[in-house]
């Protein structure tokens, strides 16, 4: 006898990128359970790439998660982690001071953790302001940002970043969005070096998904700030 059909309820959230709006249903056992599996690992690809399997799995709207930039993979995760397991995240932090080393448990519910936006970040930059000629940049995407190590980037590994980074190039008369990628590559290549600069400016300045947690030691009552960045510290 077939058993009866589990309805799962529909929750929907705004993509931070582009305000798009994206349906979704909360995580079933056995997504908690690749989630878990992943966590247990401690491997940062092996986490991403199950987040990223969970996310495709649960959002309804056709969208491609790895298509996606990271901050929204991150911030979409937080959403389905809020509506899956509990709106708080418990943290047990340790306070690494001599003579303390107590364990602090906290609760930071998940609507606190912000998309952040620095002041002054934009996505289009001016490489001719007489002749409005300019570039619009789009954010690299979460399969770009695996893949790319900033730290260690030469500099081809940015000239390939800039290429995949740019939607479209405009000056005063149209905007050009039909071209090659040689096309692009020579047009990058007569580039002033200050785009570059401009270019890393736009890059580390990109939308972050984080939190600086404030509290006090409950054990030697010092007070501790502790900022949270990305999926490694809000996979808990
Ligand atoms: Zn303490």
């Amino acid at each position: 006898m077939p058993l009866p059909e589990i309805v799962t309820p529909e929750f929907q959230t705004n993509l931070p990128s582009t305000g798009e709006t994206l349906f979704y249903r909360p995580f079933l056992v056995k997504e908690e359970k690749m989630l878990l599996m992943a966590q247990e690992g401690q491997d940062r690809k092996e986490i991403t790439n199950s987040v990223v399997t969970v996310l495709q799995n649960c959002i309804k709207t056709p969208v491609e998660i790895k298509k996606l930039p990271l901050f929204d993979v991150e911030w979409l995760f937080l959403q389905l982690r809020s509506k899956s397991v509990g709106e708080v995240i418990n943290l047990n932090l340790r306070h690494n001071k001599e003579g303390c080393q107590h364990l602090n448990k906290i609760e930071l519910p998940i609507e606190k953790i912000k998309v952040n936006q620095t002041e002054g970040h934009s996505d289009i930059l001016m490489i001719n302001e007489e002749a409005g000629l300019g570039v619009k940049l789009g954010y690299p995407t979460l399969e770009l940002t695996e893949k790319f190590d900033i730290e260690n980037a030469t500099s081809e590994d940015i000239f390939d970043l800039i290429l995949m980074c740019i939607e479209n190039v405009f000056d005063k008369e149209k905007v050009y969005n039909d071209f090659t990628m040689e096309e692009l590559s020579d047009f990058v290549g007569e580039l002033p070096k200050e785009f570059v600069d401009k270019f890393m400016k736009f890059f580390n300045s990109m939308p972050k998904v984080g939190y600086t947690l404030e509290y006090e030691c409950e054990k030697c009552k010092e007070k501790i700030t502790h900022k949270m960045n990305g999926l490694m510290d809000f996979f808990l």
